[in-house]
């Protein structure tokens, strides 16, 4: 596996890989690699001749710099899960290659940054867009693979390369979750152990949601009272949002006609923790001859059942 810092290396590798037809797989990632990132990479190293992945805390995302500070950050450990994996390339730049103190270019996808994490995170959208679209243009992949675990961003990107035009399909994967369920996140190794025996809340809520959803209620605003009242008998969780909303558009609904998401994000101590299961209902309609490549909302993403 070749680690490559700089930017501009990165890009003229890409390029000379794609004169060649070599097919480039993307993995963006900030580190701390759990199997919710190996997932990603084993399926891009399936699919494409050449696995790139993307290690890169970025700044522009972190609206509160004390959460930058802690985030965690082990390289030499993130090296090795990689290179185990069978990454090709790992794409490691700077802050300051990233953003040369001249850089005027920013990316903004409007309406669907917007809810849910967005209104939480003044910006923090606009520096995932900015970042992954500086990404696609360095390392050129023929495909970009994210983690549904994060299904705004997986959203926002989506809206951002349709709109622009960027070439890569984007593939968006299932959330991987601990054996209790609790979904795979870089933030969970610093929960203390009475949250991270707390933060089960959140995978049983979502359950609550899919079984009742399952058992015939479409009522949004049920679901959200029932998913509300599940996390409140957890004191140790401090409800951020809980929302039931169009899984396209994450705009509110009344009533669940059309695929939708239950999105929670929810603080143990000073770790915010996010999650979300789609619920979608049975369509009545033939299955669609050309899906659209960037519609996510069949895209299964469901709690794995209790263990
Ligand atoms: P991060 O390093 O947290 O920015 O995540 C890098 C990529 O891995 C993003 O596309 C995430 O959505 C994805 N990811 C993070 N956690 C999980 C998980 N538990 N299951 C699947 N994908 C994940």
């Amino acid at each position: 596996m070749k680690v490559i810092r700089e930017p501009r290396e990165m890009q003229q590798t890409a390029l000379t890989l794609r004169d060649k037809a070599i097919r480039i797989g993307l993995v963006p990632t900030m580190g701390a690699f759990h199997d919710g990132h190996v997932s990603l990479m084993r399926r891009a190293k399936q699919e494409n001749d050449v696995c790139v992945v993307s290690l890169f805390v970025n700044p522009l995302q972190f609206n509160d710099p004390a959460d930058l500070e802690r985030y965690p950050r082990n390289e030499a450990a993130d090296l090795e899960i990689a290179r185990s994996v069978g990454a090709d390339i790992l794409f490691t730049p700077s802050a300051a290659a990233m953003y040369p103190p001249d850089a005027q270019t920013f990316v903004e996808v409007t309406r669907v940054s917007q809810p849910l994490c967005g209104g939480q995170r003044p910006g923090h959208f606009r520096g995932v867009a900015t970042v992954v679209a500086k990404l696609f243009m360095i390392t050129l992949p023929r495909r970009a693979y994210f983690g549904l675990k994060d299904y705004q961003q997986c959203r926002v990107i989506a809206q951002m390369a349709r709109d622009l035009y960027f070439p890569p399909d984007l593939v968006f994967c299932p959330t991987v979750r601990e054996a209790d369920g609790l979904a795979m996140s870089s933030r969970n190794a610093r929960l203390t152990p009475e949250d991270r025996r707390a933060a089960t809340v959140l995978p049983r809520a979502l359950e609550l949601a899919q079984s009742r959803f399952a058992d015939g209620e479409r009522d949004p605003s049920v679901i959200q009272a029932l998913v509300r009242e599940r996390l409140l008998t957890e004191p140790r969780a401090g409800i951020e949002y809980v929302e039931v909303v169009d899984a396209q558009t994450l705009e509110p609904i009344a009533e669940i006609a059309q695929p939708a998401l239950v999105a929670i994000a929810a603080r143990f101590g000073d770790i915010r923790l996010i999650d979300s299961v789609a619920l979608t209902p049975p369509s009545p309609e033939p299955e669609p001859l050309a899906p659209d490549p960037l519609d996510t909302s069949d895209v299964p993403h469901r709690v794995a059942p209790r263990a």
